[in-house]
């Protein structure tokens, strides 16, 4: 891999899986991004290349939402099932016009509150955007990221771009661009390091397609900060979020087993002890407070206090405890309400063991 250099512009794709791409880094600053380097990474996605960059939610692997091409680089980069849709990324509101038919009246609250943000509306799909996008539907996802490298980068290529979380399927999704490195080098033309992600979860999915508003994932965005701020309800499946495609029963997994403990702190301490005690190396995923309960053996990773701070930190420190040689990692669940909800869904499908 290089760091910081030119780079030349690289041959033309070929699908072949033992391809391999040199891979640039590129240190970026996250507030106010160096034109130049913003210019150099849209003319990549002009010309079909593969760009990772930070979003306020997680890092986007990014491509021309318009080409074919170059979003069947994306799957083939990630090893992404090509059922799985991706979402599509605009840089200002007029930008919608090349990727959705029409924001349905009920959408347009939500557009005006949570817009740029780490909201995802599902709409009719646009007839230029790329088929493969929407895994063959005729609805598309679309957002528009607050991050200034996000915006800067898709108003100046100057197309909409599609960019799913940028790590390999199944895989948690990557909030640094340590973990883009890690999961897509050799894969990916670029990858833009703006420094850790901020929400540190994926966007909140909902479909506008139908007469109500509907949660398809759970994310960054509460539905009862939707209810407050535009006073529409969001329906809820009971199953709560398996509605949306490509939301698999086990995703976001770590190789070690991961047990999700239900209920309260002493719970957690008990499902830690008994691990222990069947001689298991033990990694724990806490809250500060919690933390003091647990002895030297376990290995611990603290997550905070609040539950935005849980989410910020909870991929990486799944796949710092991932590296830790243990046996299991050991979480409990912080209820449903708010963030929770989110937090609940990923670590949910990260305790799924394998089929
Ligand atoms: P990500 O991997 O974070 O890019 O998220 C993409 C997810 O958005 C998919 O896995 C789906 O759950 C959801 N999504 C994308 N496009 C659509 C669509 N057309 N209809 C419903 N859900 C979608
Ligand atoms: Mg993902």
């Amino acid at each position: 891999m290089k760091h910081h250099g030119a780079g030349a512009l690289r041959e033309p794709y070929t699908r072949s899986v033992g391809t391999h791409i040199d891979t640039e880094l590129v240190r970026i600053d996250p507030v106010h991004p160096d034109p130049g380097l913003i210019a150099r990474a849209a003319d990549y996605i002009r010309r079909g290349l593969l760009v990772a960059f930070p979003t306020e939610t997680v890092y986007g692997l990014g491509a021309d939402a318009l080409s074919e091409a170059a979003v069947d680089r994306i799957f083939v980069a990630k090893g992404r099932d090509p059922s799985d849709p991706l979402i599509v990324h605009i840089g200002d509101l007029a930008g919608i016009e090349r990727v959705a038919i029409d924001v349905p009246e009920a959408a347009r609250g939500l557009v005006e509150a949570f817009w740029p943000g780490a909201l995802t509306l599902v709409l009719e799909r646009a007839e230029g955007v790329a088929p493969a996008v929407s895994a063959g539907r005729t609805t598309v996802a679309v957002r528009m990221p607050s991050h200034p490298v996000a915006r800067q980068l898709i108003e100046a290529a100057g197309v909409p771009v599609a960019a799913p979380s940028a790590n390999r399927f199944m895989r948690t999704s990557a909030t640094t661009a340590q973990h883009v490195v890690e999961d897509l080098d050799g894969r990916v033309e670029l990858i833009l390091d703006g420094g850790p992600a901020s929400a540190g979860i994926e966007s909140t999915v909902i479909d506008a397609t139908g007469p109500a508003l509907r949660l398809l994932r759970p994310g960054a965005v509460t539905i009862e900060e939707i209810r407050r701020r535009v006073g529409v309800k969001v329906l809820v499946d009971s199953q709560h979020s398996g509605a949306s495609p490509g939301m698999l029963a086990r995703h976001y997994a770590p190789s070690t087993r991961l047990r999700l403990v239900g209920g309260d702190e002493q719970a957690l301490a008990g499902a830690v002890e008994e691990e222990t005690w069947q001689g298991h190396r033990v990694g724990v995923l806490c809250t500060d407070g919690e933390a003091a309960a647990f002895d030297r053996k376990v290995v611990v990773e603290r997550l905070g206090t609040e539950l935005e701070e849980v989410a910020r930190d909870l991929y990486a420190a799944i796949r710092r405890l991932d590296a830790a040689g243990l046996d299991v990692i050991v979480v409990r669940d912080y209820g449903e309400e708010g963030l929770g909800r989110a937090i609940h869904d990923r670590l949910r499908r990260a305790a799924t063991p394998l089929a």
